[in-house]
């Protein structure tokens, strides 16, 4: 039997039969997740052209290949555009995603700006580049996007690292914030989309390796996550192996926020909590009392 998908085939009947099953259920429960972040943060509508950003690593490589199966079953018409920044790593294998791509036959572009060379210009010798690296990397995406009218980016961010991100926010960054599935862009020209937002990075890990996704390693340039995403990383890697349910915990957490049981007086209305006639409270401060003798 021949699974076929409209961008690579996979020959399940080499598979053990329960091996075949479990392939079939995986790719099924991540298409069903992609499905329901679209419809719930109303991802992707029609007539979107939407822009799928290809790094080349396993993350990006899943939310292409699912994408265009829920695609082909839509009951509404979107685009879908390959992007690749090659940023002129040293070693970069060039050849490998223009080839997959063109296999796929699907339209794509392989933008090529040398990120690289700024990057070791302005980081000192062995501090990690991957922050500038990564924010110079984005500006050239939403660059080529506003240029070339597209509507929407798609960025292959999972859950786990969703829920990363709120840790290091919260242990080093002093704000409440993740990686939301969908956002507009600081400057207001891009609307920024995560489909694999309820995915767990270990069925993407399971599902590339199926797929036998050519993998290009992020790691070419010899530059490390910093040691606050490290120590992150461990953290939920423990956790993972302690109680797996956890990261899930978290996640349904960050869906359900709840203002006025935080303490941030921008987000909720707390001095006004009290009624119209809330007194003065200037007396508290010192320094800012409103009479002077
Ligand atoms: S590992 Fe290298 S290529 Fe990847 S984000 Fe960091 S600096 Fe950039």
């Amino acid at each position: 039997m021949t699974h076929t998908t409209t961008e690579t085939t996979v020959d399940l009947s080499r598979l053990p039969r329960r091996a075949r099953t479990e392939s079939l259920k995986l790719n099924k429960r991540l298409r069903r997740l992609v499905g329901q972040a679209i419809q719930d943060y109303r991802m992707i509508e029609h007539g979107d052209r939407v822009m799928v950003c290809l790094s080349g690593g396993k993350d990006s490589y899943t939310m292409l290949d699912i994408l265009l199966q829920l695609r082909d079953k839509a009951p509404v018409d979107f685009e879908i555009h390959a992007v690749n920044l090659d940023q002129k790593q040293p070693g970069f294998p060039e050849h490998i995603l223009p080839e997959y791509l063109a296999d796929l036959d699907i339209p794509y572009t392989i933008i090529e700006q040398d990120t690289y060379s700024v990057v070791k210009r302005v980081i000192p010798e062995g501090k990690t580049m991957c922050s500038l690296c990564s924010r110079l990397r984005r500006g050239a995406l939403y660059t080529f996007a506003a240029e070339h009218g597209y509507t929407r980016i798609a960025l292959g961010h999972h859950k786990d690292d969703i829920v990363a991100t709120f840790f290091l926010n919260l242990f080093f960054g002093g704000r409440l914030a993740a990686m939301p599935p969908k956002l507009r862009s600081d400057d207001g020209r891009n609307m920024v989309i995560r489909p694999l937002a309820y995915c767990r990075e270990r069925d993407i890990a399971s599902y590339a390796e199926e797929r036998a996704f050519p993998i290009i390693p992020c790691t070419l340039c010899g530059s490390q996550d910093n040691l606050q995403r490290q120590q992150v990383r461990r953290m939920i890697a423990d956790w993972e192996r302690s109680d797996p349910s956890r990261i899930e915990h978290i996640f349904t957490s960050l869906c359900n926020v709840q203002p006025s049981q935080l303490a941030d007086r921008v987000l909720f209305d707390f001095a006004n909590l009290g009624g119209r006639n809330a007194p003065d409270h200037d007396w508290l401060m010192p320094g800012t009392a409103s009479t002077a003798e």
